[in-house]
């Protein structure tokens, strides 16, 4: 982290140290967080078929039920880590990690 690099008032972390994690037996792809992010960091996605593979039975029909979609860190990199996604999911699915801590988050 640069000691230069200036932190948004609204925001407790400069980009690269937060990332959102998802949970995608949570997650009901409605969208607010994708909303409420000031640095376009989330999307809604079609969860692909290795990461459907590894849901247990009741997520995948879930998962059927809402098209197949879920909540993506798109541009990862860009989050700030206010946390606005996380307290405006209604299914509380997402929780932020640091980078080094973090397994899950992005889509392709
Ligand atoms: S914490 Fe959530 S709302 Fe805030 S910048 Fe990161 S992804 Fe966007």
């Amino acid at each position: 982290m640069s000691a230069s690099m200036p932190i948004d008032p609204d925001c407790r972390f400069v980009p690269g140290v937060m990332v959102p994690v998802i949970n995608p037996q949570r997650c009901e792809a409605q969208g607010p967080c994708v909303a409420a992010c000031p640095y376009g960091v989330l999307a809604i996605r079609v969860v692909p078929q290795d990461v459907r593979d590894t849901l247990p039975v009741l997520a995948r029909v879930k998962l059927f039920l809402r098209g197949g979609k879920q909540a993506f860190a798109i541009d990862a990199d860009a989050c700030r880590g206010c946390g606005l996604c996380a307290q405006i999911c209604p299914e509380k699915a997402i929780k932020l990690q640091t980078r080094s801590t973090n397994s899950h988050y992005g889509a392709e």
